[in-house]
């Protein structure tokens, strides 16, 4: 019988890039691959993606640095940049690419003397409110400055991100961030790569397609908008999260389940225990009737997940033997349905799996 496993589906991570080269042809493609590639495995992935993407994109230096170990050497873009002076030298010298936002990072690279070319992204704020100035004298200073940086490649990039283009009720909003950037690119007399779509982007709004572009969760296959899945955008899970069928016990109506006793079984029913649990990434939060997949047919959680296993409602005539295969999320049941049910998205599903869930990669 097998325990928790995340089985990851190269082909299909091949699958969705080509996929979103489709919809933004000609563009430059960074493979967004932070968190452990949203739970995928970096190095893997990103070895996988190797070919096929342009650029990897990671959150921390020590992502891009676990990288260059693993022998990636397609470009690499810090997109918070670097969280210290003293990294620098370093990211220079491994050939990652960082995002710029703020004044103190200018200084640390004109006094960091660089023995090669830095590549440098001005970082811009266009309605977020996260990183990057939003303020163009400030941010015409910062490029001259980078300019001026005989170790900062030229000609400077410029990059933000959105923050509603995946939101239906924010369109307005939306517009004008991408509106915001066109008019930031242009007062700055940017000549250097821009960057502003992600995932959400690359699918529904071809207006903030620019030189590169910087999709995530498309790459595993899941649809960053509420109302499809990615199957809906011809995209193919990447991550299939399963565990088996660890025992059965027959209950009768006012038997009660699991801490809390928080299930009473209201008829007869067969209770199936499910060996994963929060201690392996399956959400706590998970409330009752979450499904679950197991030989063919969608079954309820029942009661409160436990660290190691969780329980569901197989029905009154179920058959399932002991050890038949429970898939909870992935091929056959969309991470963005429990998700959904969770009160989560699906990002925080595929990259919550715990360190003891193996993984298993298919190609
Ligand atoms: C995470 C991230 C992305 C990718 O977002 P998705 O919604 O997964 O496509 C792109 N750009 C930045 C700056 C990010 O932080």
């Amino acid at each position: 019988m097998k325990t928790a496993t995340a089985y990851i589906d190269l082909k299909a991570l091949r699958h969705n890039l080509q996929a979103i080269r489709q919809r933004a042809p000609g563009c430059q493609v960074a493979a967004v691959v932070k968190a452990d590639a949203y739970g995928h495995g970096l190095c893997r992935t990103a070895a996988a993606l190797q070919d096929a993407a342009d650029a990897f994109a990671v959150a921390r230096t020590g992502e891009g640095l676990a990288l260059r170990d693993a022998g990636i050497v397609k470009p690499i873009m810090l997109l918070e940049g670097f969280f210290s002076p003293d990294e620098v030298t370093e990211i220079a010298s491994r050939h990652l690419d960082t995002a710029v936002h703020d004044d103190w990072q200018v200084t640390a690279i004109e006094r960091a003397p660089c023995a090669e070319p830095l590549r440098a992204w001005l970082q811009t704020d266009v309605g977020m409110h996260r990183l990057g100035s939003a303020d163009l004298a400030e941010l015409a200073a910062f490029k001259a400055r980078l300019e001026a940086c005989p170790w900062v490649r030229q000609p400077v990039g410029l990059i933000s991100h959105l923050s509603v283009a995946d939101t239906p009720s924010e369109v307005d909003y939306h517009q004008r961030q991408m509106e915001r950037f066109r008019q930031v690119a242009q007062a700055l007399r940017v000549t250097g790569p821009l960057s502003l779509a992600n995932s959400a982007a690359v699918l529904a709004w071809p207006e903030a397609v620019f030189q590169w572009v910087r999709p995530g969760i498309i790459l595993y296959g899941i649809s960053p908008f509420a109302d499809r899945d990615g199957s809906a955008w011809g995209l193919q899970p990447a991550q299939t999260f399963k565990t088996s069928l660890l025992a059965t016990h027959r209950l009768r109506p006012g038997d009660k389940v699991g801490y809390g006793a928080a299930f009473t079984a209201p008829r007869v029913t067969v209770l199936g225990i499910v060996a994963a649990g929060y201690g392996d990434g399956y959400p706590r939060a998970a409330p009752a009737g979450t499904p679950v997949l197991i030989n063919g047919r969608r079954v309820p959680t029942v009661g409160h997940v436990c660290m190691d296993m969780m329980f569901v409602d197989l029905g009154p005539d179920a058959a399932d033997p002991v050890g038949s295969e429970v898939t909870l999320w992935g091929q056959g049941l969309p991470a963005e349905t429990v998700a959904a049910h969770c009160g989560t998205i699906a990002y925080e599903l595929v990259c919550r799996i715990m360190p003891r869930v193996a993984r298993v990669y298919l190609d």
